[in-house]
């Protein structure tokens, strides 16, 4: 049974979050349903709201997003507009009751939907068990790269941000340090089953956007239009004479593409040929509406 806290300060939630067990609570549209099927059980809830994270601001000649800011504020910022990738997958997540809770936080942190994981009648490989379901069952949503887990990064703001060049602000109750956005994400490993890089207690503050890029785009394919996660979704942008190129739904984290070869390291698993097909084609259209 978890324990709920609302502190009134950053310190206050820093130093609750120092607790073993603790996790961080942005509106709960992924954590909660977690807990409720006791995939996780954390002994106090944070909840952030009161944490001073809610604001977007204009820094240096780029962009501020508060953590705790919601997908719904940020899709309608005028200060996100120049960076029309974010904007757009902001726009693009979820459906706007989730997008009027889900956090910024809360959405670069959410954990995979493999089926496998997310089942209360599993206890797979990721989950701290033995097996990969997936890779002896059903994989069709699963990623191209192979690995000990193959679940698809789930977050629409991860590579649109990323493709951007955001970095994330992190604090713990020991001290403070950013890093450019995809080192958020790590590949799981044995000893580690994590697919973030945060450490005990640590906390996404924010993200920082440099200043906008000459021109960026985000493409997704989801099962519907709208009401759905993306099963592949591509985020470019081009400042100068650089191209970045930022994939999710293909890799366990969001992952970043060559330009000359998007496709390089993405062999694809017996039920996943279909994502290479779909990411080619939102990589010629990402890259297209660049021009
Ligand atoms: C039906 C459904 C459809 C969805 N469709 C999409 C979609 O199309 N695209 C998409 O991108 N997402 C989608 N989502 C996911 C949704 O966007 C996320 O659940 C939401 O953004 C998570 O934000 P939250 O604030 O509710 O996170 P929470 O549920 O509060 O937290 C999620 C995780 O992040 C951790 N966390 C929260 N805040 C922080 C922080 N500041 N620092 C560190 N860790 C933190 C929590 O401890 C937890 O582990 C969907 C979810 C549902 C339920
Ligand atoms: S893909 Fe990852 S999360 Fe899914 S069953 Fe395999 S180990 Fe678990």
């Amino acid at each position: 049974m978890s324990t709920y806290a609302r502190p009134a300060g950053l310190d206050e939630a820093l130093a609750l979050l120092a607790g073993d067990g603790a996790a961080p609570l942005g509106g709960g549209t992924d954590l909660a349903g977690q807990v409720d099927r006791g995939i996780r059980e954390p002994s106090l809830l944070v909840d952030l709201r009161d944490a001073g994270l809610g604001a977007i601001d204009a820094a240096d000649a780029g962009l501020r997003v508060g953590a705790t800011v919601t997908l719904a504020e940020l899709a309608a910022s005028p200060l996100i507009e120049p960076y029309a990738a974010v904007s757009h997958a902001a726009s693009l997540a979820a459906s706007p009751l989730l997008r009027n809770a889900g956090t910024v936080g809360g959405n670069l942190c959410q954990h995979t939907r493999c089926w496998y994981y997310r089942g209360e009648e599993w206890h797979c490989w990721l989950g701290g068990g033995d097996t990969c379901y997936a890779q002896i069952g059903d994989h069709r949503r699963h990623n191209l790269e192979p690995g000990d887990c193959i679940s698809a990064h789930p977050s629409d703001l991860a590579p649109a941000l990323a493709a951007c060049g955001a970095v994330v602000e992190l604090r713990s109750a020991s001290g403070a340090r950013e890093l450019p956005l995809l080192e958020l994400y790590r590949r799981p490993t044995e000893d580690n089953r994590s697919l973030l890089t945060l450490a005990p207690g640590e906390l996404v503050v924010g993200v920082r956007l440099p200043a906008p890029p000459d021109a960026s785009a985000y493409e997704r394919l989801g099962e519907r239009a709208a009401f759905s996660f993306p099963l592949v979704s591509v985020a470019a942008a081009r400042s100068g004479q650089e191209t970045r190129l930022v994939a999710a739904g293909v890799a366990n984290v969001p992952r970043a593409l060559d330009p000359a070869d998007p496709m390089a390291g993405l062999p694809g698993n017996p039920q996943t040929g279909w994502k290479r097909r779909a990411l080619e084609t939102l990589v010629e259209r990402a890259l297209a509406a660049l021009a």
